[in-house]
């Protein structure tokens, strides 16, 4: 039997952390067991569904690499699916159709809420020959007895009895189908093995497996995937930060990282922490999700960020750092390649968007010097080490790193002074702030025609300021 899985969002809204790690573990069962993932649109809310979030979703889940092998299907394009098998369950008896009144079902409710019972259908229609109406919904003939029992692969053994279900609406009196029974025929027609899904559809699932046995199709087996939270204990929310997978790739973080992070959110392997998608592939297994909620941690995600800009080929690195500098309106094409930059920066910043924000004056003139910076290192005292230093640079014939570590240490030694009284107003001149990388590098991948003009600069820098101040 072919192992096929399913995610199967509804578009209402970005693809969020939780919907991404749903995704994520049912396209590892797909994968590994070498079968298919599909996906699924369920569309049929068309209030609330909308073309951006079908747009979002699809790029979130292509942008972790969650690729689909069959879809997406749209529930609103399979509605004459849905027509055929609630008509067939009307001819086999197995549904009903039920005239009842919106004011009767009203205070039907009430009656039942006053006595504090729970609010439930009274079968009033369900074997009654003598109603008829213009206006009817069609209602499932649920069983009155016994019990529905599933083995969920995260929450174990869970049973529902028949009497605590109702006879549940599956077509409107528009005709419309409703969500459960939309997903029953999917499920079925689809050829759906392996359900993964959020814990919130736990009581969905036995009335959708009495659905499933009464048009004889088998019953796929079910994981019920708990909640992630903050890192405060509530429901992860906007408050926490970032909920959408698209807001991680524009605050910096790499697909690996966060598809790392949603693995591991909920589900371990012993103590290892980084997994490639072959080593999760190889490794997961939906009965080791843990059923308690998950709490979110930003910290640990920036730890496997960080770990994935090293690890990672610089290359495809690289790739998504490109897109970082396009997004901040900084043109690459005329400074050093991004290779080159990403093993200087990778161990100072968290991201690539800080990478890229760190890394303008290699590509640009920075508009300002950093104040601070420029208040301790771009002083009078400095403009004789600056005007020596840049003479030597100046003159150099070989622009590397070491003839620059060689010319910075020359000027030290001319000067008689320790190499960071050159070095320092030398870094802050080349890059605007007291903050780089080894500075011969920098200065290599910076240029040395743009290095002689931005020490000239610091040099004018400090000559307005010693004017302004007298
Ligand atoms: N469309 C449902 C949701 O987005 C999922 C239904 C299912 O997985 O069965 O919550």
């Amino acid at each position: 039997m072919t192992v096929v899985t399913r995610f199967a969002p509804s578009p209402t809204g970005y693809l969020h952390v939780g919907g991404a790690r749903t995704a994520l573990y049912s396209w590892l069962v797909a994968k590994a067991a070498g079968g298919k993932f599909v996906l699924r649109i369920e569309d049929t809310d068309r209030e609330r569904s909308t073309q951006p979030a079908i747009d979002a979703i699809l790029e979130g889940m292509e942008w972790l690499g969650l690729n689909w092998d069959e879809g997406p299907h749209y529930q609103t394009k399979r509605f004459d699916r849905y027509t055929h098998f609630i008509d067939k369950l009307l001819e086999e008896d197995k549904a009903y159709k039920c005239y009842c009144s919106t004011e009767r079902l009203e205070k039907m409710r009430e009656e039942q809420m006053e006595k504090g019972e729970k609010p439930r259908y009274d079968g009033h229609c369900r074997d009654n020959p003598n109603v008829s109406g213009d206006r009817y919904v069609v209602r499932f003939r649920n069983p009155q007895t016994g019990s529905v029992k599933f083995n969920d692969h995260i929450r174990g053994p869970i049973e529902f009895a028949n009497t605590e279900l109702d006879d549940l609406i599956i077509s409107r009196s528009d005709g419309t189908p409703t969500y459960n029974f939309c997903v029953v025929i999917d499920d079925w027609e689809m050829n759906i093995t392996h359900v993964v899904r959020g814990e919130d559809h736990i009581n969905n699932t036995p009335r959708q497996i009495n659905i499933l046995q009464a048009l004889g199709a088998p019953v796929p087996e079910y994981a019920h995937v708990s909640m992630i939270l903050g890192d405060d204990g509530k429901k992860l929310s906007k408050r926490h930060g970032a909920v959408s997978v698209m807001q991680y790739r524009d605050d910096g973080y790499l697909p690996e990282a966060v598809m790392n992070y949603l693995v591991r959110l909920g589900w371990s392997h012993g103590d290892q922490e980084i997994f490639s998608v072959d080593e999760m592939i190889e490794y997961f297994r939906l009965d080791d999700v843990n059923k308690a909620a998950s709490a979110f941690n930003t910290e640990k995600l920036n730890w496997l960020n960080q770990h994935y800009m090293k690890a990672l080929p610089v290359g495809e690195v690289a790739e998504h750092l490109q897109w970082h500098f396009s997004d901040q309106a900084i043109d690459v094409t005329k400074g050093p390649a991004l290779e080159k930059i990403i093993p200087l920066l990778a161990d100072r910043v968290k991201t690539l968007k800080e990478m890229a924000t760190s890394a303008r004056y290699f590509y640009e003139d920075y508009e300002s010097f950093d104040e601070a910076a420029a208040k301790k290192h771009l002083r009078p005292v400095a403009r004789e080490a600056l005007e020596a230093v840049q003479d030597r640079l100046a003159s150099l014939s070989e622009w590397n790193a070491a003839s620059i570590q060689a010319a910075i240490q020359a000027t030290a030694d001319d000067l008689g002074v320790g190499m960071g009284k050159v070095g320092m107003p030398l870094r802050v001149a080349a890059t605007g702030s007291g903050n780089s990388p080894s500075l011969d590098v920098t200065l290599e991948l910076i240029e040395q025609e743009q290095v002689v003009a931005r020490i000239a600069r610091a040099i004018t820098f400090i000559s307005e300021r010693e004017q302004a101040q007298q």
